[in-house]
């Protein structure tokens, strides 16, 4: 709940956030395989935590608090502004953010000031447009693009489908966490590709 309450910040993590409701929850389990992880986020009281939970030993994923609650009073607000801020700035093992947006409705205000925070030191950021299984394949792959075309070039913020549900891009958002974890580049699915939330695709890293 505090920036002096955090884990040592030595090893390396990466930092999972999304509006609620936008499937970050299902998005962590399906990754990481562990039910049980994002549930404890979930958990009373802990729902406006950073909760970090070691992958590996060294190897930290850090589930952020869902933002875009209109409801929450304004002084809970700033407090969760300011330590998201805090951490952001200053956390050195921080090596990147995976930012959960739901394929129907991305890249709102609170996603955007989102995407500007996790940026703000030049760390990359990869976004998984999730619940993919709710659009067809056209319209997802629209809706990437569509997303796409928003990124500030240069590359440091990448995106791909996703879908807990149907499974899809599990495979490729695994290999994103794992690339950001080890400070390396990730490499996007071509959009409009025969498959483009980037299952199967050989070469994919998988
Ligand atoms: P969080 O609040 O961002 O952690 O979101 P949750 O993971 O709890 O999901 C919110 C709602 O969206 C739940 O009703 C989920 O069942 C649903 N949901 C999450 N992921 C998917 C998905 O891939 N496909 C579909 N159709 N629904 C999903």
């Amino acid at each position: 709940n505090k920036l002096g309450q955090l884990p040592p910040d030595a090893g390396v993590e990466v930092a999972v956030a999304g509006r609620s409701n936008a499937g970050k929850s299902s998005a962590i389990n399906a990754i990481t395989q562990r039910k049980g992880l994002a549930r404890t986020s979930k958990s009373p009281g802990a729902t406006r935590l950073l909760n970090f939970f070691e992958l590996e030993e060294g190897r930290r994923l850090v589930d952020l608090p869902g933002y875009g609650f209109a409801k929450v009073a304004g002084s809970m607000r700033a407090h969760w502004g300011s330590l998201l801020e805090g951490y952001f700035a200053k956390r050195a093992a921080l090596k990147g953010t995976i930012v959960v947006m739901d394929v129907r409705h991305p890249m709102t205000d609170h996603d955007q000031d989102m995407l500007a925070l996790a940026s703000s030191r030049g760390l990359p950021v990869h976004i998984l447009l999730t619940k993919s299984d709710k659009l067809g394949r056209g319209a997802g792959g629209n809706a990437l693009q569509a997303v796409r075309r928003k990124l500030p070039p240069g590359g440091l913020v990448t995106v791909q489908l996703f879908s807990a549900h149907a499974g899809d891009g599990v495979q490729e958002a695994r290999g994103a966490l794992e690339k950001l974890l080890d400070g390396k580049p990730i490499k996007e699915t071509p959009a409009g590709s025969a498959d483009p939330a980037g299952v199967n695709q050989p070469g994919n890293g998988g």
